[in-house]
This record gives structure tokens, sequence and C-alpha cells, in this order.
């Protein structure tokens, strides 16, 4: 177990890091109303390009932040004993899985059943709010 803690707490360090580099560049882009809200007549290919550039920054930085919780919280459940257990169904983790990917919380088939529920309910969003752009 000594080289799978020695590997999340080296990738933890690095999405830290990385996110810490990310702040600060985000920050910029997230004061509020900084964009399209005194202009009613904003270009709104600009306005688009704005929001775009503004999701993409969210996205990785929520990566990350997805990414440092899920190292941590491996880290824990590695001090707990119960590193290697879905947190699904309780079943144990393949150590394949566990060598790719040593963060996971969870099984192949719960991981699969999560990416389909996610994906079945931004589907839903799109059809019901197709032209929001609200976050
Ligand atoms: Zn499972």
């Amino acid at each position: 177990m000594e080289t799978i803690r020695e590997r999340l707490e080296e990738d933890l360090r690095t999405a830290v890091g990385r996110l810490r580099q990310l702040g600060g560049a985000v920050a910029v882009e997230e004061v509020p109303g900084a964009i399209g809200d005194n202009s009613p007549y904003a270009d709104e290919v600009d306005e688009i390009q704005a929001n775009e550039r503004r999701e993409i920054g969210f996205a990785t930085r929520e990566l990350l932040v997805d990414r440092v919780n899920r190292l941590s919280a491996a880290l824990e459940r590695l001090n707990s004993g119960d590193y290697g257990t879905c947190i699904e169904c309780e079943e144990a983790i393949s150590p394949a899985r566990l060598r790719a990917l040593p963060e996971v919380q969870t099984c192949v088939r719960c991981q699969d059943r999560i990416e389909r529920m996610g994906r079945h309910l931004e589907e839903d969003e799109e059809e019901l709010e197709a032209v929001s752009d609200d976050e």
C-alpha cells in the first residue's frame, strides 16, 4: 500500500499546485457582472466567446477541485482501511482499476451507472433549458 499512498500524495500535490496557478487566472474572469451586464447591445459573438472561455476555466478548475477532493478522500480511506472498496456497492474495486486510477471510489459497474445517470440528467436539462446560459 505504500506505493499507492506515495502516488496519491504526489498526485495531490500536483493537483493542488495546478489549482493554485489556475486560481489567479480564473478569478479575473469571475468578477460578478463583468460580462454583458451594462450593455444590452453587447456584441453577441464576443459575449459567447467570453462565456466559453469562462466555462472552460470553470470546468478545468472544477475538475481539479474534484480531483483534489477525490485524492484527499482516497488518502483518508487509506488511513481508515476503507481504501479499495466501492463506496456505492461496497464490493472490492479491482486492483487493475486502482493501479490505473488510484483515487477511484467506485467499481467499474457503479462508475458506469453514475456516468449514465449524469449524461441522462444533462440531456434532460438541455431539452428543458435549451437557451439558458445560467450556470
Ligand atoms: Zn460498486
